[in-house]
């Protein structure tokens, strides 16, 4: 459906917003750190906003660490933040995994980084593939045949760099031949930041590698799904109504947000500037914008 909505505001009344909600989703990369930099004043604004009683959720798309691992890159920061509070993509397709009530005794290939199998082995799940399918070459000689495990019940793809065409046939063989087999993204974003100097191909395009070799669609678990944003609301009991969804780009968070039904807020301090947001191509408009997150804290100065 198409909505049209109303272009999106200068945020001038930080302390309304904050009042108005009682949960803030943040977006990672692009809000709260910038590759492995802290943003500016992110840690007086996430102190400022739990003496206020606001619940803080932290989603990230990139789901190459687990959210054990993220616990971790916080805390190097320099953050308190806690590993239950953080919800990677990697975590998100373990969590769907369980939601589904996949079978034990059933196993998932995965075509992607460390994260997706460290939340799969803490979710109980059996796994193959993952980095160390990177070194696999196929022989092609004269009636070169691949097998693959009968008992893969679920394809999973997020970003790899470690991405082959051993790893696209395996799983391809396995979404077109087992029965019902599931082929899960965890996300789809277009271009990644890996460096300030230009943009990388992101998840987006390992994902679109078996859409194109199998003729089917995933389900996304990450943004701008609405899995992610279902879980959350359920495992806390908050409306969404009630959740200002934070982020720097237009069509994973503010959309994200969106679908959900939240209040939503762009910074700029991420991969979005303030002439993309106003393009006329551009048709994802948040409520607000403002230029980093901590301009919640000198609100009448933004
Ligand atoms: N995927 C990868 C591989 C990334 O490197 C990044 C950002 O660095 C993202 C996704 C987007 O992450 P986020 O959702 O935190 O902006
Ligand atoms: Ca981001």
């Amino acid at each position: 459906a198409t909505t049209t909505r109303a272009s999106a505001q200068p945020l001038e009344n930080a302390d309304e917003l904050i009042a108005s909600v009682e949960t803030f989703i943040f977006d990672c990369d692009g809000v709260i750190w910038k590759g492995d930099k802290l943003i500016d004043g992110v840690p007086e604004t996430l102190d400022m906003l739990r003496s206020k009683g606001k619940r803080l959720v932290f989603v990230t798309n990139n789901s190459t660490k687990s959210r054990k691992q993220y616990g971790k890159k916080f805390e190097t920061l320099g953050l308190n933040v806690s590993e239950d509070e953080i919800f990677a993509s990697s975590f998100a397709a373990a969590a769907y995994l369980k939601s589904i009530n996949f079978p034990k005794d059933k196993k998932v290939y995965v075509i992607g980084e460390d994260g997706i199998l460290k939340e799969l082995e803490l979710a109980g799940f059996q796994f193959l593939g993952g980095p160390e399918d990177g070194g696999k070459k196929i022989e092609l000689k004269p009636g070169f045949l691949m097998e693959h495990d009968d008992d893969v019940g679920a394809v999973v793809v997020g970003f790899d760099r470690y991405f082959n065409y051993y790893k696209v046939q395996y799983g391809t063989l396995c979404i077109r031949e087992n029965p019902g087999c599931l082929f899960i993204a965890t996300n789809r974003d277009a271009v990644t930041h890996l460096t300030d100097a230009q943009e990388w191909a992101g998840g987006g395009s390992m994902v679109g590698a078996i859409c194109g070799s199998t003729q089917r669609e995933p389900l996304v678990v990450g943004k701008p799904s609405t899995f992610m944003m279902d879980y959350l609301a359920d495992k806390f009991g908050i409306l969404k109504s009630q959740i200002c969804m934070v982020g720097d780009r237009l069509d994973t968070d503010i959309l994200f947000g969106q679908n959900g039904g939240c209040k939503t807020l762009l910074v700029l301090s991420g991969v979005t500037t303030l002439s993309m947001l106003q393009s006329p191509s551009n048709s994802i408009q948040p409520d607000f914008y403002t230029n980093k997150i901590s301009d919640f804290l000198a609100p009448k100065a933004a």
